[in-house]
C-alpha cells in the first residue's frame, strides 16, 4: 500500500518500509550523513542527517526515521542547519583535516557537509597528532581524520565477520583499534578493504593508490573480476593506462561492493610481461615455443586420441578451473563424460 510524505513542502508517495532519508535521496533531496552507509544501515551516531517533523518536539535523525503517513518534514529549517553545521564543525575541529595534502580530496563525506554548509574552517582548535599506522601492506590508517562513524568497524564485524576492529579507549581519546590495539600490519587484519571502501573520509586509505591521481581525475570503468567464477562487480579507478584503485559495486550482485583481497588488490598482472599471449608448444627439444590456437588445440585432441587408442579412457583424468564460469565447468565434465567416457573429473576448488 502506497503512503504520502511531505518533505520541504513536496508531496512524495512512497511504498514499504522505507526511512526519511532513502525517501529524500531517492527524489533529489540533499540531506547528508556520515554514519549511515546504505550497506549498514542507520546508526543514528553522528547526528548530521537531522530534520524538523511537524508534531514532534526534537530534532529526528533521517536514518532511522520511520514516516507515518502524511508526516510533514523540514530539511532546511534555520535550527536544522544550525544543529548540522554544530556537527559539522565538531567533527572537523576534532581532527587534522588538512583536505589539501589529503587523499579524500574530492570525495569526502566530510568534506562535502562542511561545502554544502558553507563551512571554511572549523570553529574551534582541538589539538590532536596521533600516529599514523602504515603498518599494513594495502592499507594506511590515519586516526587523525577519523570521525568515529564505527562504519569500519560495522562493516569489519557484521558484513565480512572477520571482527578485527573495534573502538579502543574512552572519552576525548576514543580511536578505532584492531584487535587488542595493535598495528594493523600485525593483527589478524586480512586486508579486504571492506572498511577503507566503508569509510566515509581519509582515515583509512588505499596505499597502492597514493599520489598517483585525485578522484576527479579517475575514469569510472565498471567491470567482473578476473580472478574466480563469482564474477564479482567492480568499478576501476583508471588514469591514462594505469589503475589506480579498484573498489565493490554497491548494490550490485552477487558481491553487493565486497571484494576479497586478491580481486582488490592485486590487479598489478596485468601490466606483467611475462603474461603469456598465445600458446606454447614444447619441441622435443624442450623448448618452448609460441603457436596458434588451431595448432594447440588440434595437437591437445590428437594426444587425448593416443591415449585413448593405448591405454583407455580412464587414463585421462580432468581438473577444471576456478576461474571459470559454472557452465565452462559443467561443459568440462560433459566433455570427459560423454565424449571422452571416464569419471575422472574434479575441480580445483575441491581440493
Ligand atoms: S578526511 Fe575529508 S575533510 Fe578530512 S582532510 Fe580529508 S578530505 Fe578533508
Ligand atoms: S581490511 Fe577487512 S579484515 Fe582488515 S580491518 Fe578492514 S574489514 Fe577488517
Ligand atoms: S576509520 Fe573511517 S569508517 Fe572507521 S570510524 Fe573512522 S571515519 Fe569511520
Amino acid at each position: 500500500m502506497s503512503k504520502k510524505i511531505f518533505i520541504d513542502g513536496r508531496e512524495i508517495t512512497f511504498e514499504g518500509n522505507k526511512t526519511v532519508l532513502q525517501i529524500a535521496r531517492e527524489n533529489g533531496i540533499y540531506i547528508p550523513s556520515l554514519c549511515y552507509h546504505p550497506k549498514l544501515g542507520p546508526a543514528s551516531k553522528c547526528r548530521v542527517c537531522v530534520v524538523e517533523v511537524e508534531g514532534m518536539r526534537g530534532l529526528q535523525t533521517a536514518c532511522s526515521l520511520m514516516p507515518a503517513d502524511g508526516m510533514k518534514v523540514q530539511t532546511d529549517t534555520p535550527r536544522v542547519i544550525e544543529a548540522r553545521k554544530m556537527v559539522v564543525n565538531l567533527l572537523l575541529s576534532n581532527g587534522n583535516h588538512n583536505c589539501i595534502s589529503c587523499e579524500a580530496n574530492g570525495d569526502c563525506e566530510l568534506q562535502e557537509a562542511a561545502y554544502k554548509h558553507g563551512i571554511e574552517v572549523p570553529a574551534f582548535l582541538v589539538e590532536r597528532s596521533e600516529k599514523r599506522d602504515d603498518s599494513a601492506a594495502f592499507i594506511m590508517r590515519d586516526p587523525n581524520k577519523c570521525i568515529q562513524c564505527g562504519r569500519c568497524i560495522e562493516g569489519c564485524n557484521s558484513m565480512v565477520v572477520n571482527e578485527v576492529l573495534d573502538f579502543g579507549y574512552r572519552g576525548g581519546h576514543t580511536t578505532v583499534v584492531c584487535d587488542k590495539n595493535s598495528p594493523m600490519g600485525e593483527s589478524t587484519c586480512v586486508q579486504c578493504g571492506e572498511c577503507v571502501q566503508l569509510c566515509p573520509v581519509g582515515a583509512l586509505v588505499e596505499k597502492k593508490g597514493m599520489g598517483k591521481a585525485r578522484s576527479w581525475e579517475t575514469k569510472k570503468v565498471r567491470t567482473t573480476c578476473p580472478y574466480c567464477g563469482v564474477g564479482c562487480q567492480q568499478e576501476l579507478h583508471v588514469k591514462g593506462d594505469e589503475i589506480i584503485r579498484i573498489k565493490g559495486v554497491d548494490g550490485a550482485q552477487p558481491n553487493q561492493g565486497h571484494l576479497c583481497v586478491k580481486g582488490r588488490y592485486g590487479y598489478d598482472f596485468i601490466y606483467s610481461k611475462e603474461r603469456l599471449t598465445s600458446p606454447l608448444i614444447k619441441d622435443a627439444d624442450g623448448k618452448f615455443r609460441e603457436a596458434g590456437w588451431d595448432e594447440a588445440l588440434d595437437l591437445v585432441a590428437n594426444k587425448f586420441k593416443q591415449i585413448l587408442q593405448e591405454s583407455g579412457p580412464d587414463a585421462i583424468a580432468g581438473v577444471s578451473c576456478a576461474r571459470s564460469i559454472n557452465e565452462d565447468s559443467y561443459n568440462m565434465q560433459k566433455l570427459f563424460r560423454s565424449v571422452i567416457g571416464t569419471n575422472n573429473i574434479d575441480h580445483c576448488a575441491r581440493t
